[in-house]
């Protein structure tokens, strides 16, 4: 497995599709692969069509104290990133570069800041929603795309540290939440059967119910809370977790305080695109030069 995954990457490498940062899960993309990301947002924003989303873009972090809040360090702390400066005397600078010079760890003296790194989009989206008070009677829908960072190295150039995804969240009675989760797993497979990919739709457990997360991925299997659309990428066996399909019941309605209309805690959903991972899907696919893919596959990214 490990030995297609470093193939993979080392093909991406060496047509200069990824441009090499000397750290696993962190590269650079080409223009051709911007313009393939470009392509599967288009397609996204074109099948959201007139559902009238909110669109909001925000920077690839939040607040440390938001993090907090979300719960995320109880499920998934080893995927974490905070962001950490210096903010010491001279004194302090100065043992900082002698540590430096003699190799030590320099970053030892650093600090947490009030930003933590964003990991997965659609957690900006909750406390702002939260912060307006009740929602309107339709519920809330809100388009997000941005950058995620989840500690997760590796040599799979489709497990990235750094990586976009597009999202839309729902907000409003459980309902609305379930019904716009059901559209997008609909509306999902249309759009990257359009890509001429191969695909599956499958559930998957995800620990977003916390520090019981364990326990619950059992029961979130069986309740079905988490679906994935999964393309092969560099297995048949093993395919690719592409996009997601979330239903937090009225988990994050409560930890965040927001209500319906009628007052009571709000229901979420979330679908959420990973850009990279079905930009390297299609370039698995159907080559390295987009020019030369099927005119159907060319059409449905606008290229
Ligand atoms: P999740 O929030 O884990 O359901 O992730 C949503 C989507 O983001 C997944 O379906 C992937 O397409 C993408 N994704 C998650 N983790 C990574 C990663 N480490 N590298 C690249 N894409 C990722
Ligand atoms: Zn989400």
């Amino acid at each position: 497995m490990s030995d297609a995954h470093r193939a993979y990457r080392d093909e991406l490498l060496q047509h200069g599709l990824l441009i090499s940062m000397g750290v696993d899960g962190l590269y650079g993309r080409s223009p051709v692969f911007e313009q393939i990301v470009g392509g599967i947002d288009h397609a996204f924003s074109r099948a959201a069509g007139a559902d009238g989303a909110e669109t909001m873009r925000f920077p690839p972090g939040i607040g440390k104290a938001q993090l907090e809040q979300s719960g995320y360090l109880k499920s998934s702390p080893q995927l974490v990133g905070t962001v950490h400066s210096f903010m010491g005397l001279d004194r302090d600078h100065r043992a900082m570069i002698e540590t430096l010079e003699k190799g030590g760890d320099w970053t030892a003296g650093q600090k947490t800041t009030q930003v933590a790194l964003t990991p997965a989009t659609c957690y900006a989206v909750y406390p702002v929603m939260a912060a307006r008070g009740p929602l309107a009677e339709a519920g809330g829908l809100v388009d997000v795309r941005g950058y995620c960072f989840r500690h997760e190295p590796s040599i799979d150039p489709a497990r990235l540290q750094m990586f976009r995804q597009r999202e839309h969240v729902r907000l409003g009675t459980e309902a609305q939440a379930l019904d716009f989760r059901a559209l997008w797993i609909e509306r999902a497979q249309t759009i990257i059967g359009s890509f001429g990919l191969p695909f599956e739709v499958d559930v998957a457990n995800d620990p977003f119910f916390g520090r019981t997360g364990k326990l619950l991925a059992t029961s979130q299997r069986e309740d079905a809370l988490k679906f994935e659309l999964l393309v092969p990428i560099t297995s048949n066996e093993a395919p690719t977790a592409c996009a997601s399909f979330n239903y937090h019941r009225d988990l994050f309605g409560r930890t965040w305080g927001v209500r319906t209309a009628a007052g009571e805690v709000a229901h979420t959903a979330c679908v959420g695109f990973g850009l990279e991972r079905i930009t390297l899907a299609l370039l698995k696919h159907h080559g390295f030069v987009p020019a030369k893919w099927p005119a159907k596959v060319r059409d449905a990214l606008g290229l």
